[in-house]
């Protein structure tokens, strides 16, 4: 089988990226997201070792979004390199940064994606009411990515109508993963995708530990419980997705 592992940071991770690559036999490619303006950077150093494997992004993690006036410059710069704008997004579950300073850094996001063409991987914590007017009066959603997809019924029909990609991580496959498999459901195998998030969020059986790419598979098994499709079936489609939607 061979997946695409369209979210793991590898330049997070506290292990050799070699290493986990090495180990990830079953998966063909993946993207490496830059959260600051030093990890996008490191995420570009890294695409350009492994040319073949990896794909690099630019952006500030919605954590971080107060930091936005003094990461912009260089994280624009980035921007001509990267297959993707992000992440970026909206968390207003750890709100670690005042919500204006990431709606104000989202949309410069948004802004920059728009301007080049390329996709915007989004993240949205608690916070699926904002991104989702925020995502419709950009109309940004047919470039959208929304990462670690949590959402249920109501919203994954909404942000479905927007045009966007629902990324699937480990969570979809957590016991109390319910209301997100509901969300799946709903999902037309085209529009979606799986990732790890490597190193957090590993799935069962080893949620708690630090997760790799290798383990994307078990994902994309739990998505195939969903749709009742086999797994090489989704890899198949969710790889088939990750290559148009990030132009590979
Ligand atoms: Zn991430």
């Amino acid at each position: 089988m061979s997946w695409v592992d369209t979210h793991c940071h590898l330049q997070l991770d506290s292990r050799a990226p070699d290493d986990l690559l090495a180990r990830a036999t079953e998966v063909d490619w993946l993207v490496v997201p830059g959260v600051d303006a030093a990890s996008s950077r490191s995420s570009v150093a890294l695409a350009r070792e492994h040319p073949d494997r990896l794909l690099a992004t630019a952006g500030l993690h919605p954590h971080d979004a107060s930091s936005w006036l003094g990461q912009r410059a260089a994280i624009e710069d980035l921007v001509p390199v990267v297959a993707a704008i992000g992440e970026t997004g909206l968390d207003f579950y750890r709100e670690l940064s005042p919500r204006d300073h990431q709606e104000a850094s989202f949309r410069d996001h948004i802004a920059m994606a728009l301007d080049v063409g390329k996709p915007i991987i989004v993240h949205c914590r608690d916070a699926f009411s904002d991104v989702h007017r925020i995502v419709e009066e950009t109309a940004v959603g047919p470039q959208t990515i929304l990462h670690c997809w949590t959402g249920g019924t109501r919203w994954t029909r909404r942000f479905l109508d927007l045009g966007v990609t629902f990324s699937f991580a480990g969570p979809i496959a957590f016991e109390t993963g319910e209301t997100i498999r509901l969300g799946a459901a709903l999902v037309p195998p085209e529009r979606a995708m799986v990732e790890t998030d490597t190193p957090y969020l590993a799935p069962p059986p080893y949620r708690g530990q630090q997760n790799e790419p290798a383990w994307v598979a078990l994902v994309g098994a739990a998505l195939g419980s969903v749709w009742a499709m086999p797994a090489e079936q989704v890899a198949e489609v969710t790889s088939a997705n990750a290559a148009r939607v990030f132009r590979r």
